[in-house]
């Protein structure tokens, strides 16, 4: 089926509203609004939910979370940039395995079973799509999705747009 990316995202956020509001953090979406990708609206929204509700959840309070959507190579890429603790090089190739939580103690505290990630991961792959992280540790971190475009609507392709008139949302 046929999924508004930009609709997707705003919902995702939207329900994690309440945890960024308790943290004061806020969470600010940016970019191409027009792409559609063919899939499973409940499991990428459940995707998204659990990426938006990493950042928020790992973040201290006052900080920015930014999610962005661009195209590229045919691709649509939905980044969630964070302000948190960031994830360090060992640690970042293993956070996608099941059940896998970076410092166990801290972890414990913010709740959560391992799987968030692991979940993203098997429904990007479900979808031809990809999960990767970039991240510094002490300065945050990125995760990037990437999906391939079903249908994109007048914004140019491989600008990273700013677009956020919105004009062209379910045309
Ligand atoms: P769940 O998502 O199942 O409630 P979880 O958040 O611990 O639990 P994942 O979402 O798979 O599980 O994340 C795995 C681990 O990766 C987390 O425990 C955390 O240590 C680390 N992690 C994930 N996202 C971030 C982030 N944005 N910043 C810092 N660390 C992160
Ligand atoms: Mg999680």
């Amino acid at each position: 089926r046929p999924v508004e990316v930009g609709r997707i995202i705003g919902e995702a956020v939207d329900r994690n509203h309440l945890t960024a509001e308790g943290k004061n953090i806020a969470v600010t979406v940016g970019g191409t609004s027009n792409v559609v990708v063919h899939g499973d609206p409940d499991l990428l929204m459940t995707a998204f939910r659990n990426l938006v509700d990493n950042a928020i959840r790992y973040s201290p309070e006052g900080t920015k979370v930014g999610v962005g959507v661009r195209v590229r190579n045919g691709l649509v890429e939905v980044s969630v940039t964070d302000q948190g603790p960031g994830i360090g090089p060992d640690d970042q190739e293993r956070v996608f395995e099941r059940f896998y939580r970076v410092d166990a103690a801290r972890s414990r505290q913010t709740g959560g079973t391992g799987l968030g990630l692991s979940i993203v991961k098997h429904v990007m792959s479900n979808h031809g799509g990809e999960v990767t992280v970039w991240s510094q540790p002490g300065q945050g971190s990125t995760f990037t999705v990437r999906l391939p475009i079903y249908e994109e609507g007048t914004v140019a392709d491989g600008s990273p747009s700013d677009d956020e008139t919105n004009g062209a949302q379910g045309a």
